[in-house]
């Protein structure tokens, strides 16, 4: 297994569309593992392939308190969305920076599993707005779009500023 390096907003490379997976095959599992243990070291509750620069619909997730609870969902649909929910949510390429969002609070999903399995899972709360969260990654969506075009604009501005300092130190180091 090994860690995956995380995009960051403002990359270009987060606004791109995922192209479904054809196969589930052994690149694909080798893909899962290394995005369940980049999730899990970074520390976050769910990821997105497109965060690590991989354009195929594959997410993971684990919402669980001992974090002993991986879901991984290839090309994942969803079927049916129903009331709605404000939380706060934050992302592994927002770093920082936490907002209010408002999703729907119960979304029925299909996927494939990492055994090319069909499932479908029913979800609600936490797991409910991760799976909408993470899908928005696959079509080049993040969380901070639902901002005003103000405060994702400061957001923005403010990771720019970490990302220039971060590469000063590295320059000079
Ligand atoms: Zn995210």
């Amino acid at each position: 297994m090994a860690r995956l390096p995380i995009l960051h907003y403002p990359d270009s490379r987060l606004c791109k569309v995922a192209t479904p997976v054809e196969t589930v095959d052994n690149d694909i599992r080798t893909l899962v593992n290394n995005m369940l243990e980049t999730m899990y070291a970074a520390p976050g509750i769910g990821l997105a392939a497109t965060q690590v620069n991989v354009q195929k619909r594959i997410i993971v997730m684990d919402v669980s308190e001992q974090k002993n609870q991986p879901l991984v969902f290839i090309n994942p649909t969803l079927i049916e969305c129903e009331g709605s929910i404000e939380s706060e949510e934050g992302c592994l390429s927002v770093p920082g920076i936490c907002e209010t969002v408002r999703r729907f609070n119960r979304v029925r999903v299909t996927a494939l599993d990492v055994n090319s399995k069909s499932v479908e899972i029913d979800a609600s709360g936490l797991l409910a707005v991760c799976i909408q969260h993470e899908m928005d990654h696959l079509d080049g969506k993040l969380f901070v779009d639902y901002l005003s075009a103000l405060k994702r604009d400061h957001i923005r501005k403010k990771l720019e500023k970490q990302t220039r300092s971060v590469s000063r130190i590295k320059l000079s180091s």
